[in-house]
């Protein structure tokens, strides 16, 4: 009987960081087949891999000066039963990651790209290409079912309700991250309905957005980026 908490021992770790070039060759030859079959270049893509609770994988694109790769959490994906997720619900989550690989990296045809978001339907569609859960939660069949309550309680990331959560804070940064990508710079000219036309002195990165400085005829005025996006700016060409 185990009564005592898994958490991640010295040990666990150990053994966990022990499985990844195994589990990289696992991803690698998934992807290299998909890769086939789509004509793509998943497979070197590099994989990179933590010790995250709260997220189970990602997948960065190559863009704003960051680094291409996919990012398993080694307590999801690895072999260990760390978080008792069925070889099923792996498998799912390494395709689920690809699915939004495919999404950045192929032609999605018109008709499949009428609902925009992170897991809209260019999404959906490409998770429909290669069999992966179009669902933005992963599922945790296995775990639920074998579920001791209290234990669950007492590990909330292997809870699935907690993997609900966690799939919500990942959205809020990736809705960070994207409104927090610069999108203007110093001496960009910017006209409002309102305001008239303006000049951008300060481009300030905050955390969740960016903070523009614009000098207007009447005067200046500081307006987060993502309202200028939405409104009737426009980034002279
Ligand atoms: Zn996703």
């Amino acid at each position: 009987m185990h009564t005592d908490q898994p958490h991640l021992t010295p040990e666990l770790r150990r053994r966990l960081e022990h499985e990844i070039p195994t589990l990289t060759l696992e991803i690698r030859a998934l992807y290299q087949k998909l890769d086939q079959k789509l004509n793509l270049r998943g497979a070197l893509v590099p994989i990179t891999f933590g010790f995250e609770t709260e997220t189970l994988g990602s997948y960065t694109p190559g863009v704003g000066g960051r680094e291409e790769e996919f990012h398993f959490s080694l307590l999801f994906a690895g072999y260990m039963d760390a978080v008792k997720i069925s070889k099923e619900d792996r498998t799912d989550l390494f395709l689920h990651e690809y699915a939004h690989y495919m999404q950045y990296n192929m032609e999605i045809p018109k008709e499949h790209d009428w609902k925009p978001g992170k897991h809209g339907s260019a999404w959906k569609y490409c998770c429909s290409l290669i069999g992966a859960a179009p669902s933005e939660y992963y599922r945790f069949n296995k775990g639920r079912e074998k579920h001791n309550y209290e234990k669950a309680l007492r590990n909330p990331w292997s809870d699935p309700n907690a993997a609900l959560r966690d799939i919500r804070r990942r959205e809020r940064e990736y809705q960070n991250s994207r409104n927090s990508t610069v999108r203007f710079s110093v001496g960009d000219t910017v006209t409002h309905p309102d305001f008239g036309t303006g000049t951008v002195t300060d481009v300030t990165r905050l955390e969740s957005s960016v903070r523009l400085t614009i000098a207007f005829a009447d005067r200046t005025r500081k307006i987060d980026q993502k309202w200028l996006l939405r409104s009737a700016y426009k980034k002279p060409e």
